[in-house]
Order: structure tokens, then C-alpha cells, then sequence
């Protein structure tokens, strides 16, 4: 594009947007990191996009920075600058202001939107987007689950477009790096109530140019005028390192800026009962009929040193994912079964789920669904309510259809207290609500309801008052947990299931975030081997091995097995072993700081599994030894952590951070070692656990 080029600094980068003023477009053109002087890219690419609804007819437009508008001007200096695009030939009555702001070790960019008209809702619009040129060298980052990295230049190019909050994208941020000079840029949001977004990456196939980008679902999108800022603030970063340098950027902003981070303190999040913080192992069990699973559950808890807790499904007289949320009245024996769990020390922890209800929500009849829940469930542009279907049938085999209910219900948050308050009642020693972080936002646009329509933060404020109000009610020695990592839920909370933490390229951004502020658990081992969950089978052999690995490594909480698997599960000794060992460094995984991981390398070859449920094309690949390095923040000790899930004795070269010297080697093997220019080498028998703690 002909044009100007207008740089913008902040930290270490240089952003350039090439402006073209007659011609009508601006592109983001040079992004440059001033510390190593290099260029990470050249080209022409969009700034950002806006998508508008033409009111009277539901049609979309979309228009982008790079043409079509008839003014686009430049004001400010390099350090606090603004673009101005207006007067767009599509959209005459819109103008779009992005503002750059050299703040401190950022480069942050604010954009403002202004509609003027009345004959065009705003709909979705982009933050500055952030290119680089790939290389074999530059990694990506994606907080989906825990956190994935892929290299940039990856064959068959890349699209991923996740909502956050939900499972596939916990945290809102992305990043690039280079591995050889360890130099990288990070690229958050940080909104700080937060509002619902979109995280990307894109390169296509042929594209030596790779895209990271963020974009929003507008407020009041059902009228005309609704100027608006997108949410919080864009922050760009040059850092030195790689994926954890970023999560430590990140960390920054959730302990000092974020609304939504919990009360936390030297020994995991303030008010989280001591006894969920000593759990080491879950099992799951679904409750058949009548059937009387305490003794059942109570007979593999003995394998273990420590007590196991339950999380208890199918506890209710309906049928899962059926008649939503008419939990009670309870299956006769359950109480009973309680007692002697807890007769036996061991905690259970009921299912409900804090987000759906059945829109036939009596067999296949309509019992309160229309009278009572209908006005309160979230609506989509075309006034009905949003509704997903799961597995579950009704009775005639057709698919029972549930509504999401909007969170800022009364009615709703009204609801599910009360569930969990009978729980309380009846003794349970915890409720999990499911979905609350797993699923996206949806764009409610009931005009009843006390939000704006469509997006904005009052979708995770609207949660957060539910579970503030449910957390305050709550007895003191109770927990509240929800299915997957989405973070803006965990102020309230005290645990987040990790079942799907069980993809390839995995690192543990997550806890290198959050480790201290809400306990994570469960692995789900069903999805190793691809195995149906509604299907007895075996598990994944190798699947096993690795992720009970990983998880022991990561600090959750370790198993979320049914009782029956447990019974059949492949490496049995090799997971409670890990489980019983667990119990001695509870401190640094509750209490503790994900510390910069060890580099390993090792002559067992990969241990690859081709068959995971979740994983991209199903591949999951690991190296046999893998390690963390945690710090308890107490004491300032720290662990380092090597666990082989190799089948066989592997000679391992580990490269730590740990000062030079000589240290004692502990676990199932015992001997000294000497760490030389940050490097030693360690021979592990198969299936073990070494650890160095100092
Ligand atoms: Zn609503």
C-alpha cells in the first residue's frame, strides 16, 4: 500500500501502520524489536475488522482497516497516537479510533468505536491483530487447556478461532517466539472483569506470514448507536525466553490488575478447605439403579495410602443430561452409601450442571420449562431461547434439547443456589457445577434481561455473582468446583476439572499462572485411548503412562477414574505410586510457583499414541522423561522433578536452572549427582520417580 508509515513504540517493539489517506486504508506493515534490532514483520496485512447488522434486514457487513474508508488520519506522537478511520462507504455513520500508547514495558492499543447511525448495529470487531513472519526457529503459544505450543511453520498451516472463557482458550493471551535467540512477543487482553472474546491464530497453508488476533462480540447489538470501547486494554511485549516468560506476563496482570483473581495466599486460595487441599487422587463413580457402590468404591480406595475423593454422578432420579434441573428427589440409597463413605474419610462431591435446563423437563413432557424457565433463558437475535443437545434421548429416542439459562437470571442464580444448598444439607462434601468454565458466552439478546445484549463482561460478572452469592452462603469446610479452566470463574471456586488437559504439546502455562490461586484435578484417561465413556474398554496402556506422569508433574490433583477402570487400569502400580508420592509435595503444588522447566533429553525414544479423543488428528508424543521445577513460596525450597514413563532403563540429559553443585538424588533411585554448567545426567529405571529437593 502506498502510503506513510506510522510507528508506534512501547517497550521494545516498533508497530507500524501504513496509512494511506487518499486512498482510504491503513495496514499494519513493519513489527520490529528494537532490543535485537530484528524485524519479526514485514508486509500488508489488515489492522483489524468490524462487522456491522444492517437492523431492518440481519444482513452483515464486514469491512477492514485497508480500504474503503474515506478519512483515515494520524494524531499524537510515536508514544501516544491515535488512528482515526471514518466516513466508510459502506458504513458511513462509524468511525473507529485505535489508539497506541507507549506504557512502560507495553505497547498497549485501546480501540473506541462511535455509530452514529441508527440503520446499522455494530456486531463484532477485532483488536489490533499482531503478524510475523514464521521461520523454522518461531513457536506459538494457545491457552487452550493448559496451554499448547506448535512450531509456526507447521506443514498444513493453522486456523484456530476459541471462546474465551472456555475450554479452548483459559486465559486471553497469546505469543510467539524464537527458540534459538530466545526472543518473543507477547500479545494479551487485558480486561480485567473481562468480557467474552475470540482468540485466533491463522496461517494458511502457502502463507509465510502468521496471524495472532483477538476479537469481540459488540454490545447492544440490537440497536443502532451503540458506540462502545472494546474491553479492557490490548498489551503488546517483547520479552526474552519463551511460553513461560509470557505466562509470567500474564500472571503479573491477573495478581495486580485482574477483578476476578482469587484470595490467595502462601498455601493455596484463602478460604478452600484443607481437606480438598489434600486430596491426591479422584475417582468418579455413576450411581446404577440401586446399587450399592460405597463398599465398591470403598475396596479400590484401600490400593491407595491416602483417601481418595468422589465425584459423584447419576446421584438424581432423572436420566443424565434429562430433565434439567429437577435433581430432586435423590435415588433412595444414596444417603445411606454417603454415610459410609464418610464413615470410611472418604469426601464426595455431587454433579449438577449450572447452565442448562430441559426444555422437556418432565419425561418428554413440558413441566416447567415454558411457565417458569422459558423467559430467563438466553436468547439469540431471532428471540429463542439457545439451546444445545448433548447424547441424552428423551423416551420417543428423540434428542432431549436443553436451554442455556442467561446467568444473570435471578431465577437462575436463584436455582442453582438452592441446589446447592440441599446438597450442603444432605451432607456432600463439595458440589461441582458443570459447564460454568468449559462453555463459551452466549450473546443473550432478551431485552428483559438486566445486560446489554449480546456481548460485554456481563456474561462472567453475571456468573460471578451467582457463585459469590453460593460461596458466601456456603458452610466453611464445603468446596464448589466446575468442569475445565476458563479463568475468570476461580475468585469464587476453589478447584477447576482438568479432564481434557490430555492433547499433545501441552505445557503448563496454566499452573505457571494459577497454581496458588485454585486447585486443579482430574485426568480424563478415557480419552487416551479414545474409549466411548458410556463403553466399558480398556484404557490406553502408553496413554496411562504419560498422563499420569504429566498430571503428577503439573501439581493436579492426580486419577478422576471410575472406580470400575481403576479396578483394570494398565500400570496400576506406576499411578499409585505417583498418587502416594504426591502427598509429600503438596506444599509447592498448592502453595508453590511453577519455576522455568528443566530441558531434557533422553535416549528412550518417543512414546507416541495415536488414538486420543482430544488431541489434534489424535496424536499425543512425549519424550520418557519429563520434569517441573517447582518452588514452595513459603520457604523458597525448591523441587525438581523427574518422572520416567518409559518401559525401560533411560540415560536422561536435564539442563535446570538450578545453581551448580552436588545434590542428592531421591525417589526410586538414590544417589548424588553433580549439576555442571546447569546440566547433568541421570540414568531412571522404568516407570519411576526421582526428585531433587533443596
Ligand atoms: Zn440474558
Amino acid at each position: 500500500m502506498e502510503g506513510r508509515i506510522y510507528r508506534f513504540l512501547g517497550g521494545d517493539l516498533s508497530y507500524g501502520i501504513t496509512v494511506n489517506e487518499k486512498n482510504g486504508g491503513a495496514v499494519c506493515s513493519v513489527l520490529r524489536d528494537m532490543k535485537t534490532g530484528k524485524y519479526l514483520f514485514k508486509g500488508e496485512r489488515d489492522v483489524f475488522f468490524l462487522i456491522a447488522r444492517n437492523l431492518a434486514t440481519g444482513d452483515e457487513i464486514t469491512v477492514t482497516s485497508s480500504a474503503g474508508w474515506r478519512e483515515v488520519s494520524v494524531a499524537g506522537s510515536k508514544n501516544a497516537g491515535s488512528v482515526v478511520f471514518s466516513s466508510h462507504e459502506k458504513l458511513p455513520g462509524v468511525t473507529v479510533v485505535i489508539t497506541a500508547t507507549g506504557d512502560g514495558e507495553f505497547l498497549s492499543f485501546d480501540t473506541e468505536l462511535i455509530n452514529t447511525g441508527r440503520e446499522y448495529s455494530l456486531y463484532k470487531c477485532a483488536y489490533p491483530a499482531l503478524y510475523f513472519n514464521i521461520n523454522k526457529n518461531t513457536d506459538f503459544f494457545y491457552p487452550y487447556g493448559c496451554g499448547e505450543t506448535k512450531p509456526s511453520t507447521i506443514t498444513e498451516g493453522w486456523h484456530t478461532e476459541q471462546s474465551y472463557p472456555s475450554y479452548g482458550a483459559s486465559m486471553q493471551y497469546l505469543c510467539f517466539w524464537n527458540k534459538n535467540i530466545r526472543r518473543g512477543v507477547y500479545y494479551g487482553c487485558h480486561d480485567p472483569y473481562p468480557a467474552s472474546k475470540k482468540l485466533c491464530c491463522d496461517r494458511k497453508k502457502d502463507d509465510k506470514i502468521f496471524c495472532l488476533k483477538v476479537w469481540q462480540l459488540l454490545s447492544d447489538i440490537t440497536k443502532g448507536r451503540n458506540s462502545q470501547k472494546l474491553n479492557g486494554s490490548l498489551k503488546l511485549k517483547a520479552f526474552d525466553g519463551d511460553w513461560y516468560d509470557a505466562a509470567l506476563v500474564y500472571r503479573d496482570f491477573i495478581e495486580n490488575e485482574a477483578n476476578y483473581c482469587s484470595d490467595y495466599g502462601d498455601y493455596g486460595k484463602k478460604d478452600t478447605p484443607e481437606w480438598f487441599k489434600n486430596i491426591d487422587c479422584w475417582f468418579n463413580h455413576r450411581v446404577i439403579d440401586n446399587e450399592a457402590f460405597a463398599d465398591l468404591i470403598i475396596e479400590q480406595a484401600g490400593k491407595l495410602k491416602i483417601k481418595p475423593a468422589i465425584h459423584l454422578y447419576y446421584w438424581h432420579q432423572i436420566p443424565y443430561d434429562n430433565d434439567y434441573p429437577h435433581y430432586f428427589p435423590m435415588k433412595p440409597h444414596v444417603e445411606t452409601e454417603l454415610k459410609k463413605l464418610h464413615e470410611a474419610g472418604i469426601r464426595v462431591m455431587p454433579y449438577i450442571n449450572g447452565r442448562l435446563w430441559d426444555t422437556r423437563d418432565r419425561g418428554s413432557e413440558d413441566f416447567e420449562f415454558t411457565s417458569v424457565a422459558k423467559p430467563y433463558a438466553a436468547k439469540g437475535l431471532d428471540g429463542e431461547p439457545i439451546t444445545e443437545t448433548y447424547a441424552s434421548k428423551e423416551s420417543d429416542g428423540s434428542p432431549v434439547r436443553l436451554a442455556v439459562m442467561c446467568p444473570s437470571a435471578t431465577l437462575w442464580q436463584d436455582k442453582v443456589a438452592e441446589l446447592v444448598e440441599k446438597l450442603f444439607e444432605v451432607g456432600f462434601d463439595g458440589v461441582y457445577i458443570d459447564q460454568i468454565a468449559a462453555a463459551e458466552a452466549k450473546p443473550c439478546t432478551d431485552a428483559g434481561h438486566k445486560h446489554p445484549a449480546g456481548g460485554g463482561e456481563w456474561w462472567c460478572r453475571a456468573y460471578n455473582t451467582m457463585l459469590e452469592r453460593i460461596a458466601r452462603s456456603k458452610p466453611a469446610d464445603r468446596m464448589l468446583t466446575t468442569e475445565c479452566t476458563a479463568d475468570p470463574f476461580l475468585k469464587h471456586l476453589d478447584g477447576y476439572l482438568t479432564w481434557i488437559w490430555i492433547r499433545n504439546d501441552q505445557v503448563p502455562a496454566f499452573p505457571a499462572v494459577f497454581s496458588d490461586k485454585i486447585i486443579s484435578y482430574g485426568t480424563d484417561y478415557r480419552g487416551l485411548g479414545n474409549l466411548d465413556f458410556r463403553l466399558d474398554g480398556n484404557l490406553d496402556e502408553a496413554g496411562v503412562r504419560v498422563f499420569a506422569a504429566q498430571s503428577f508433574l503439573f501439581g493436579q490433583q492426580m486419577g478422576w477414574i471410575t472406580t470400575q477402570l481403576f479396578a483394570r487400569m494398565p500400570h496400576k502400580d506406576f499411578f499409585i505410586h505417583l498418587v502416594n508420592e504426591r502427598a509429600k509435595f503438596r506444599r509447592y503444588f498448592i502453595g508453590g510457583h511453577v519455576l522455568r522447566q528443566p530441558v531434557i533429553t533422553d535416549d528412550g525414544g518417543k512414546i507416541a499414541l495415536t488414538k486420543c479423543r482430544e488431541a489434534y488428528k489424535g496424536y499425543v508424543e512425549s519424550n520418557c522423561v519429563n520434569g517441573m521445577l517447582w518452588e514452595e513460596k513459603s520457604t523458597g525450597k525448591r523441587l525438581l522433578l523427574l518422572v520416567n514413563s518409559g518401559d525401560k532403563d533411560v540415560n536422561a540429559d536435564i539442563k535446570t536452572i538450578l545453581s551448580d553443585g552436588k545434590y542428592n538424588i531421591k525417589g526410586d533411585k538414590e544417589t548424588e549427582v553433580e549439576i555442571k554448567d546447569g546440566g547433568f545426567r541421570l540414568s531412571m529405571p522404568p516407570l519411576s520417580l526421582c526428585y531433587i529437593e533443596v
